[in-house]
């Protein structure tokens, strides 16, 4: 059984998930680049590391959450990163959102180490990283998996293998697809039934309960209602992975018109400065262009 692990990354997601490897009793290494927020972790007994390199030193896993390529191309790659620390026999695992392309980039570079490597990004928020309720995706090799299954077991509430390496990044993005125009099509919605003049609440009671309901869209929904924009998921971060999309559904041809859309719309949001609130400040370059605001009672 595993019993030491790092984890590198410690922002909305890291952190929830570090906490709850903490929780579950492993012996835990954490770094961040803003080492500040490695103090709680240190107060519950962690032990922080100064580098990428030397928090990955003497763990069996080291797992990694980061905003995004170039973060990780930083983390993983650069100078006093984990490759010039993780050696032989060690796993190393990353749960940030990329490029399927980049997650066979680190799988290649660790192999040449005799390190395995599985990506394993998730679905669900802060709350769902904070209480160990994430869906969670791994690919790469299946006993490498099947090892690391139980500390995943401590992270989420379910957790799918996607075969070779790229995969659960691939799914990652097809999920991030289904949200990106879920949100579209909540803001879309939400600014028709104000312009028409319909209780916004009633509207949100009927979201929640008709045959389009989904969880997503009730809680973004409810929240935009409160005009609480608060971050759960960073609004510049859904954008970056509308990015990540288009550009993988590029190389395979596949066509993804809808998202174009709803990447203009994040790109307005960000452009008004909301990059930093919730994704679900998307509507707000819709309220914009209509001229109304979105407001329950
Ligand atoms: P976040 O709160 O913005 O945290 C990002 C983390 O990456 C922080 O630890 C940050 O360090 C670090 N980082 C960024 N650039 C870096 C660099 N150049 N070098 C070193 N560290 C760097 O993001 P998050 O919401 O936790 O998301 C993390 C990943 O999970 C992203 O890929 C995101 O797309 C994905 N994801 C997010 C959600 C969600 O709902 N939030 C859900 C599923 C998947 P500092 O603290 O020093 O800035």
């Amino acid at each position: 059984m595993m019993k030491t692990i790092s984890y590198l990354g410690l922002g909305t997601m890291g952190s929830g998930m570090a906490s709850n490897l903490l929780k579950a009793g492993y012996k835990l290494t954490v770094w961040n680049r803003n080492a500040e927020k490695c103090q709680p972790f240190a107060r519950k007994g962690a032990r922080v590391a100064d580098t990428p390199a030397d928090a990955v030193r003497d763990v069996e896993l080291a797992m990694y959450s980061l905003s995004n390529d170039q973060a990780v191309e930083e983390v993983v790659f650069g100078a006093e990163g984990i490759l010039s620390g993780i050696k032989q026999g060690q796993i190393a695992m990353d749960m940030s959102t990329v490029l399927p392309a980049t997650s066979l980039r680190e799988q290649e570079a660790y192999a040449k180490r005799g390190v395995d490597f599985l990506d394993a990004p998730v679905f669900g928020s802060k709350n769902e990283s904070a209480n160990a309720k994430l869906w969670i995706m791994a690919a790469g090799n299946k006993a490498i998996f099947e090892k690391v299954k139980p500390v995943l077991e401590h992270l989420g509430q379910t957790v799918h293998y996607f075969g070779k390496n790229g995969n659960a990044a691939a799914m990652k993005l097809v999920g991030n697809l289904i949200v990106a125009l879920e949100m579209e099509a909540l803001a879309e919605g939400l600014v028709l039934a104000q312009k028409a003049g319909l209780d916004l609440n009633t509207v949100m009671e009927v979201v929640k309960v008709a045959d389009f309901r989904s969880p997503l869209l009730v809680s973004n929904g409810q929240n935009i209602l409160k005009r609480d924009f608060s971050t759960s998921f960073a609004l510049k971060l859904m954008l970056k992975d509308a990015g990540l999309i288009q550009n993988f559904s590029e190389t395979l041809q596949s066509p993804t018109p809808a998202l174009r859309v709803a990447e203009k719309h994040l790109a307005s949001a960000v452009a008004l400065g909301f990059g930093n609130d919730n994704a679900s400040a998307l509507i707000k370059a819709l309220e914009k262009e209509a001229g109304v605001e979105v407001k329950g009672r």
